[in-house]
């Protein structure tokens, strides 16, 4: 069995309070309202998971079931550029060693920061590394959704002795099909079978690849609710146990979100900072 990998958010505060960065070889929930920032979260974890170990990354690439036509190539643009410059330099620097001709045109400064004129198109080329790089797939109701997390599976053993192996599996929502098609108290049962076998299979493909899994789930945060606590999903919390790690975003102050570890099994509840920008997720 591999040794378990963090995948960075980047965001130092965050990490260290989820000891190192969101593990591989389990599930990370993350929820919250809508809004909150749990697609942006995942947006900015199929950038990072592409990152050599180095700068927090695994050096793998991502797949990402959108559920409810969420996902941006656009902002994953934003986000690859908006990267350190440090991190940024040393990528092209290894697409200059990989004999990338436009890359050569261009002065790597100490950090980027006076960026050259061509430096744009340069950019323009990692991006669609980047892109080449997040496997999307979109799930049109709850079985099809089922189906796709099969195949994420076939995906990932392809992939396995190529470049850039599986090492995030992002679902972008989990719940929301399951909330819409299985209606009222006579279905849950029902729905909760379907949903623990998804969520096995998703925690299959994070095994045996040594991959991070992704998760989203919204809620409703009700603070005056009779249920006190506002990180509890109101109308229970439905993903259990199998999930290992869980992450609730709320919105602060203008960009802000506030990051609470919930019922972690290794590690102390938690409350982090984080803001969500043009250029990601940053401190
Ligand atoms: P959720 O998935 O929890 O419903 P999102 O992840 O879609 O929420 O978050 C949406 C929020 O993210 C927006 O309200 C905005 O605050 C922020 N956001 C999205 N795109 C950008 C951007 N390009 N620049 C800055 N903030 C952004």
């Amino acid at each position: 069995r591999a040794e378990i990998g963090k995948l960075k958010t980047l965001v130092p505060e965050v990490d260290e309070m989820l000891g190192g960065g969101m593990e591989t070889q389990s599930i990370t929930e993350t929820y919250g309202e809508f809004g909150s920032g749990k697609s942006q979260f995942t947006h900015q974890l199929a950038v990072n998971v592409q990152l050599p170990e180095e700068h927090g990354g695994l050096e793998k690439s991502a797949i990402f079931i959108d559920t409810e036509d969420t996902f941006r190539p656009e902002r994953i643009a934003q986000m690859v550029k908006g990267l350190d410059g440090e991190i940024l330099a040393d990528l092209l620097r290894r697409d200059l060693d990989m004999g990338k001709e436009d890359v050569e045109e261009v002065e790597l400064g100490e950090d980027l920061e006076d960026l050259p004129e061509e430096t744009d198109e340069v950019l323009d080329d990692l991006v669609d590394e980047f892109l080449e790089r997040v496997h999307v797939a979109k799930a049109f109701n709850s079985n099809h959704q089922i189906l796709l997390a099969e195949e994420a599976r076939d995906m990932a053993d392809e992939l396995e002795d190529s470049e850039f192996p599986v090492g995030l599996l992002a679902i972008d929502s989990l719940t929301a099909h399951f909330r819409a098609e299985y209606v009222g108290r006579g279905n849950l049962a029902n729905r909760q079978q379907k949903l623990n076998k998804h969520m096995h299979d998703i925690l299959r493909v994070a095994s045996l690849h040594n991959a991070a899994a992704v998760v989203t789930n919204q809620v409703q945060s009700n603070p005056d609710s009779m249920f006190g606590d506002p990180t509890k999903p109101v109308g229970g919390n439905i993903l259990g146990h199998t999930s290992t790690f869980r992450i609730y975003i709320r919105k602060s102050k203008k960009d802000k979100r506030i990051i609470k570890l919930v019922d972690s099994p290794n590690l102390p509840d938690g409350e982090s900072v984080l803001r969500i920008t043009e250029e990601g997720l940053k401190p």
